[in-house]
């Protein structure tokens, strides 16, 4: 995966990231049967610094369908 850390966007909105983490999922029941532990890069703009893990994920699936419906 290539990822454009330079130029990334917010995973919960379009804002440009300031600020970049590493976040472990764990495992859904699902991904447990393939033996899977997902780490996922977590970008954030200043307007959702302090917003945890869970709600930027709820963010991020919200602006998927977005893009999606466009
Ligand atoms: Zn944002």
């Amino acid at each position: 995966m290539n990822i454009d850390f330079e130029n990334a966007e917010c995973t919960a909105c379009n804002n440009k990231s300031i600020d970049i983490r590493t976040e472990v999922l764990l495992p859904t029941e699902k991904s447990h049967q393939k033996g899977r532990i997902r780490k996922m890069y977590i970008f954030t703009c200043p307007k959702h610094l302090g917003t945890d893990t869970e709600q930027m994920l709820i963010l991020a699936k919200v602006k998927a369908k977005k893009a999606a419906s466009k």
